[in-house]
């Protein structure tokens, strides 16, 4: 079934998103889409993935169309990538006071390098 389709059932159910038919399809290995919580999406676009408006289904594909690009169709790793950023959004990409200076990945965030090396305000 192609993968617009799938995600048009399962939204069908109650409670479920876009966000929520990605994984669905992700974890039960039905489609190797990528997906993401709101601690790997926040982690994204700080990076500079995607661009943040008011609908969150529309930043949602805005990060998803942006790293399109640079993911495989590997199960395995698609499952990789969600779980390594959700835990990355949860302890130290947070949404207030996110843990900058001891994160890895802070010389090439944009998040990071636009406060100038030091992170005062909260998003
Ligand atoms: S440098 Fe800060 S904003 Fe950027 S990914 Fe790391 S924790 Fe998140």
């Amino acid at each position: 079934m192609p993968v617009a389709r799938a995600r048009r059932l399962l939204r069908r159910f109650p409670g479920i998103g876009e966000p929520g038919a990605d994984k669905v399809l992700l974890f039960s290995r039905t489609q190797p889409v990528f997906a993401l919580d709101s601690n790997g999406l926040r982690t994204l676009l700080r990076l500079g993935y995607g661009r943040e408006v008011k609908s969150y289904p529309a930043t949602y594909r805005s990060v998803l169309a942006a790293i399109e690009d640079e993911l495989s169709d590997d199960f395995d790793g698609l499952t990789r990538a969600y779980l390594l950023l959700r835990r990355h959004g949860q302890g130290l990409c947070r949404r207030t006071s996110p843990v900058c200076e001891a994160c890895p990945l802070a010389p090439d965030c944009g998040y990071w390098l636009n406060a100038g090396g030091r992170v005062t305000a909260t998003s």
